[in-house]
């Protein structure tokens, strides 16, 4: 799936900063002219609201005019009736007596004569005197018509208020004229049609006759005074053809824009006009337009504000894509020579805004390459689809992750079908913007190394089994697993005579050796079994599940059974070797890999001590033991650096004269605690421990010392014997130190001779044989020890070329039987005399012993019978005619 790049958020945001203003202006001016043509329409409505009003307020003021000036017609015609046929002197005095014509609206209501002179009147004083010249009264002399004249009144009726007046003409009988009737009425009755709040403040009413003239005027609360000033103007009364209109400017005297609406009487010679103020009717439309215009301004103030703002953050967000573009070319640049890949996604988000995948939106071409594709072909791909081989949800949500914790790494095994075109990957993924900045380096070269480094740190490299390393790194994961599935046993295996096999045939051969005992192991095991070299000769292994002992048991029996088979070294060679087991068992031994391994070492020591080639589970029994020989071992290194050993020495003797001819030296461990401790219960341990090299050392030192001394002081000197043990030769250098020791001291090397037990010469090991010969090159005579107790024949004894045999005092016990005891010693000192060694009786402690041994010809005698082993002074004292307090070496 290829997704359309978008295209460069910097150019988009560019042109939005621009939209933004433009989309405001257009807004703003669809904003104005709705508001404008709304404003038109309702104005005009307004308009020819305000005119259909005028006109039929007109038309209402015209009928109320018209019926008000009916009344007036009717009452001058019974006035005129009355007074033509009762000629009633005081007829309207009399009226206005019964309670007629009181309203304030009649001015005044008067019968005039033909002389022009007042008859009768509702009102005595104050009208004009001379009424013979006014113009209504000349117009009904001069005319015999008796219909009713209406006009403004002149002067003289009331100088208050405008006055319309009405009049008739009187006849006589013969139709002459009598006179007029005159009945003057304030002319706020014609206009008190409507109050002001009906036609708002500058609405006005006005009264005109037919031609023209103007009588009366009502504009605002008044009534026109007579003369006073008017407000509608003499011409706009000329214009009233052609209905109500509306006039502007011109027309009134205070300037203010009317609609007018004329209509004229029906019956008399009157128009009736009402002008109603624009500025009244249109207010509402007005208020609308001034609320309309005021929200037009907000709008725009408001449009403009957001349309500044966005174009403001469009510019903002261009220049900071800029930046980006400049960024991402730069580290496209900076990348494009590198080896890793590199990659630009951008999240591709849902209608939710959830992302629901990531797309390229750029890469360097050595990013493209390792999908094996262009550049061109890896921008805008969608990520779920760029890798055949992983699942596009999988990467997707590293993605994701990275995107919400703004950093993820991993190294991953790239998919074998994936597209990558390498093994191993090392992805690194940061957020920059609103994006990811994804590196994708080829770390296959460095993951081969490094498994191979592991392969080798955790691998036995002779034997390709794990190596003691893997086990302290793995057993704590091993130990969790087996806590679930029911338990582990660990096996410490020890190859009981390995070390014979290394020395006596090389290096070579021992490797081979191991290399066959790992394959005889790992046959013996099931699949889920590890095996592992712990060192040396020592291999750990693995049981898992191990529930029970039985089991367990059953299988370190067959390890034992098959490693007590001979193993073929090659070139005809064979060896047995055996092997020692110790057993822990998880969890009941040990929680941890350092207890398990210990406690199954202590066990495996305990096998072996117990006999060797056998089994043993640890219990915490052997624990004790343990604490005793670490004890001890302490104790013995105390010793060796507090000066507590000494030598006592035991006298050997002609048996026939009893004279001194050598001695033993015998060791002795002068305990802070214990007092003197024998050598039997420390020299085993020391042995096994290898502390013995540097007791054997003081040893050495010691009886050299002494020898020394000895001589200084002038005593008789005799050979003294020291024991060397099998381990001291086995070290090797032995005879280099005793012939330093010899030297520094100044001994002749015929004062000291060497007792070996026969045990330790048995493998005829050629180190052994060497040493042997090194010291019988000094000049160092060499003594079997406790001969009789090994197995070796007398012509073995031979090749060794020893110069004397000491028989066991287990034999010299057996002559006080005599018999067969006494047979076999005898066998013994012939042979030995016949292969030119002396003969030394060990053990003797009765005189019967002594007797016999004289009787075999025995060279020396050493016992109890003769002397215990003494310390240095007393035997100097006894034995070398020294004084007993004579200086002594410790
Ligand atoms: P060994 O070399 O056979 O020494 C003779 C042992 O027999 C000595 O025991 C001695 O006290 C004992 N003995 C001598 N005459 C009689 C006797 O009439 N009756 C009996 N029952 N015993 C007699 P000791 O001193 O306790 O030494 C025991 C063993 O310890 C020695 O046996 C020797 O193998 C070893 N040993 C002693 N000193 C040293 C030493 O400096 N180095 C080494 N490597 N081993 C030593
Ligand atoms: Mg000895
Ligand atoms: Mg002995």
């Amino acid at each position: 799936m290829k997704i359309p790049a978008a295209s460069s958020p910097s150019r988009t945001n560019t042109i939005l900063a621009i939209v933004w203003p433009v989309l405001a202006v257009l807004c703003c001016a669809a904003l104005w002219a709705v508001t404008i043509l709304r404003a038109d329409g309702d104005a005009e409505r307004a308009r020819l609201l305000l005119l259909k009003e005028a006109d039929t307020y007109a038309q209402a003021y015209e009928q109320y005019v018209t019926r008000s000036i009916a009344q007036m017609d009717q009452i001058t015609m019974q006035l005129k009736h009355s007074w033509e046929h009762g000629q009633r002197q005081t007829l309207l005095e009399d009226m206005r007596a019964d309670g007629m014509f009181t309203d304030h609206a009649f001015v005044a209501v008067s019968i005039v004569g033909p002389d022009g002179k007042v008859r009768s009147s509702t009102r005595r004083n104050g009208l004009p005197d001379k009424l013979l010249d006014a113009a209504f009264f000349v117009q009904h002399r001069d005319s015999n018509s008796s219909a009713l004249r209406v006009d403004i009144a002149p002067g003289g009726f009331d100088a208050t208020r405008e006055v319309v007046l009405f009049t008739r003409r009187l006849d006589r009988a013969d139709e002459e004229f009598d006179g007029i009737v005159v009945m003057a009425v304030d002319a706020a009755y014609f206009t008190s049609f409507v109050g002001q709040s009906t036609l708002g403040a500058d609405g006005l009413l006005a009264m005109a006759d037919t031609a023209g003239r103007f009588w009366i005027e009502q504009a605002g609360d008044e009534t026109g005074r007579p003369g006073g000033p008017r407000v509608l103007e003499q011409r706009s009364l000329a214009a009233r053809a052609g209905g109500p209109r509306l006039v502007v400017g011109e027309g009134f005297v205070d300037g203010v824009a009317r609609a007018m609406g004329w209509r004229d009487s029906a019956v008399y010679p009157v128009v009736a006009m009402v002008a109603l103020s624009q500025r009244d009717g249109s207010a509402a439309a007005q208020a609308y337009w001034e609320e309309s215009r005021d929200r037009a301004v907000a709008g725009s103030v408001a449009l403009a504000l957001m349309a500044g703002l966005a174009s403001l953050l469009s510019l903002r967000a261009a220049s900071r894509a800029r930046e980006h573009e400049a960024v991402r070319l730069a580290y496209r640049t900076a990348t494009e020579s590198a080896n890793d890949g590199f990659y630009m996604a951008a999240p591709v988000r849902d209608r939710k805004g959830q992302i629901v995948d990531f797309r390229i939106v750029d890469c360097n071409e050595r990013g493209a390459s390792f999908y094996g594709m262009t550049r061109g072909d890896l921008v805008g791909r969608a990520v779920s689809t760029m890798d055949r081989g992983a699942s596009g949800d999988e990467i997707v949500a590293t993605y994701r992750m990275a995107m919400s914790t703004g950093f993820f790494e991993e190294d991953r095994r790239m998919p074998v079908d994936t597209r990558l075109a390498f093994a191993w990957g090392r992805r690194r993924l940061v957020r920059v913007g609103d994006g990811l900045a994804v590196t994708l380096q080829d770390i296959s070269e460095r993951k081969k190394y490094e498994t191979e480094m592991e392969r080798l740190a955790n691998q036995d490299s002779l034997t390709g089994l794990r190596n003691r390393s893997w086990l302290l790194n793995h057993v704590p994961t091993l130990l969790d697993a087996a806590a679930r599935e029911g338990g582990l046993a660990l096996l410490f295996v020890d190859l009981d005579e390995f070390k014979q096999v290394n020395d006596t045939h090389g290096h070579a051969v021992g490797d081979g050796l191991l290399v066959a005992a790992a394959r005889r192991l790992g046959a013996l095991m099931r699949p889920g079994d590890e095996i592992v070299r712990f060192g040396g000769d020592e291999f750990v292994v693995l049981m898992r599940p191990a529930r029970d002992e039985f089991q367990v048991a059953a299988v370190a029996e067959r390890i034992v059974a098959a490693f007590a088979r001979p193993f073929a070294l090659g070139e005809g060679l064979q060896a047995s070797v055996g092997a020692s087991i110790g057993i822990a068992m998880f969890p009941r031994d040990g929680a941890d890999a350092g207890t398990l391994i210990r406690h199954a070492d202590i066990a495996m020591y305990a096998a072996k001590h117990e006999g060797k080639g056998q089994h043993r589970f640890y219990d915490e029994t052997l624990s004790g033991g343990i604490q005793k020989r670490a004890r001890l071992k302490q104790e013995l290194l105390d010793a060796i650096a507090g000066k507590q050993f000494v030598l006592h020495y035991q006298p050997r003797v002609d048996p026939v004269s009893k004279r001194l001819l050598s001695m033993e030296a015998l060791l002795r461990w002068r305990h802070p605690e214990h007092g003197m401790v024998a050598p039997g219960e420390f020299i085993p341990f020391a042995e096994a421990s290898g502390l013995i090299v540097p007791i054997g050392d003081i040893v050495i030192e010691q009886a050299c010392a002494q020898l020394a001394a000895w001589r200084r002081q002038g005593a008789r000197l005799v050979p003294v014997s020291i024991n060397v043990s099998a381990c001291q030769f086995e070290r090797g250098g032995i005879a280099g130190r005793i012939a330093a020791a010899l030297e520094h001291h100044g001994v002749p090397a015929a004062l000291l001779e060497v007792e070996i037990t026969e045990s330790a010469m048995m493998d005829h090991r050629e180190d052994i044989l060497a040493e042997l010969a090194a010291l019988r090159a000094l000049g160092v005579k060499l003594h079997i020890d406790d001969f009789g107790t090994g197995y070796s024949s007398l012509s073995q004894l031979r090749t060794l070329r020893m110069d004397v045999l000491k028989v066991d005092r287990a034999f010299t016990a057996e002559l006080d039987g005599g018999g067969e005891g006494r047979v076999f010693f005898e066998a013994i000192v012939s042979m030995a005399h016949a292969l030119g060694m002396a003969v030394v009786a060990e053990g003797v402690e009765t005189a019967a012993q002594l007797q016999v041994l004289r009787e075999l010809g025995c060279n020396e005698v050493q016992g109890y019978f003769i002397s215990r082993p003494l310390g240095a002074d007393d035997i100097a004292g006894r034995y070398l005619a020294l004084p007993v307090e004579a200086e002594a070496c410790a």
